[in-house]
């Protein structure tokens, strides 16, 4: 699964520089997070860093988006290839 930020956001642009994948962009309410980007931060970190760091707890799973911790690690393997 990749994560999903919701309408409780504050806009407090905390996340974004947190996220190792750049997945985190300012949408057009609130932020949003890409979830071809995400990877729950697998293969960087052992926890997503943005819920660490949100001061509002607005970031939950996307259930829109189930994903298997090795295709999580796929997507990251893939983001590295392209940067
Ligand atoms: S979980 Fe990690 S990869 Fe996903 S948006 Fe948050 S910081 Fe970025
Ligand atoms: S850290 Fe939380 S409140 Fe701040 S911009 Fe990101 S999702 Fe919104």
């Amino acid at each position: 699964m990749t994560l999903m930020i919701t309408a409780e956001c504050i806009n407090c642009d905390v996340c974004e520089p947190a996220c190792p994948n750049q997945a985190i962009s300012i949408g057009p309410e609130y932020y949003v997070i890409d979830p071809n980007r995400c990877t729950e931060c697998v293969g960087h970190f052992d926890e997503p860093q943005c819920k660490l760091v949100c001061p509002v707890d607005c970031i939950p799973k996307n259930p829109d988006y189930r994903e298997s911790e090795n295709e999580l690690l796929a997507k990251y393997q893939r983001l590295m290839l392209q940067s």
